[in-house]
């Protein structure tokens, strides 16, 4: 998370390309105040989503479980997030990893808000998890790197796909044949900030400002003009997040 001095500069850079409106979302208890403040501090242009991120699974007991439904009753608050699974890093077991993802699913079901999916080499769980609620449950599997079988099991589940700064990076056909499998009207594009920066800010600080290129390189794919796709997924995010008006402005997660 970018320091609290640096953020009035980060937001004014994302705004002059453009980017409007940022959602930030928490990881867990350490960051999850922060969040909300920055929210707060900046209502209108950035939103936060609160939860616990797979890493963090094992540090849910039940005051941060308290301090997470808390936050979901301030304005700034728009989705539970980031939260899923990790099977690469394994921080946290698998075991708690899945009690804290059901925990956190049922939670936005509760209160009616989309979640934001993290998912690394753990798909066939998460789909799992995520079929039981279908139907009901609103969200974006962000920076998504699956294949387009698992991109059409997400659209199926009535999900978004985030496509991040990979998309630009020279050996990622992969994700680039991914993002022609979503339609436009299904993908939003991230920064995943600040990691993963797009060519050609490649090995750098991620940052909002730079999520034009994403979405650039997405709209190349997709034989779409780079301003159709800013406007079709800041209009997709603003769907999901439930936020108001605004056709300008670009979204991001
Ligand atoms: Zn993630």
């Amino acid at each position: 998370m970018f320091e609290p001095d640096e953020v009035a500069d980060v937001l004014r850079r994302a705004a002059d390309q453009g980017v409007g409106v940022v959602l930030t979302p928490a990881t867990g208890g350490d960051d999850l105040d922060r969040c909300i403040v920055l929210a707060d501090e900046h209502p209108g242009s950035v939103w936060a989503a609160v939860g616990v991120h797979p890493h963090e699974a094992s540090s849910l007991d039940g005051e941060l479980k308290g301090r997470v439904e808390r936050a979901l009753a301030r304005p700034g608050v728009v989705a539970v997030g980031e939260i899923g699974l990790d099977y690469h890093y394994m921080n946290s077991p698998r075991e708690d990893q899945l009690r804290a993802l059901a925990w956190q699913l049922d939670l936005a079901l509760e209160h009616d808000l989309p979640v934001v999916l993290h998912n690394r080499e753990s798909w066939t769980d998460l789909a799992a998890e995520l079929e039981t609620r279908c139907g009901a449950l609103r969200g974006v599997c962000h920076s998504f790197t699956e294949g387009p079988a698992e991109v059409a099991a997400v659209l199926g589940m009535g999900l978004l796909v985030g496509i991040s700064g990979m998309v630009t990076f020279k050996q990622a056909d992969n994700i680039r044949r991914m993002a022609r499998a979503v339609d436009i009207d299904h993908l939003l594009v991230e920064t995943d900030s600040p990691f993963l920066a797009p060519v050609p800010f490649r090995g750098r600080r991620n940052e909002p400002s730079y999520v034009p290129y994403v979405g650039a390189r997405v709209a190349e794919e997709h034989a779409a003009s780079a301003t159709e796709l800013a406007e079709r997924s800041t209009a997709n995010f603003r769907r999901l997040f439930r936020l108001e008006g605004g056709s300008s402005d670009r979204g991001e997660g």
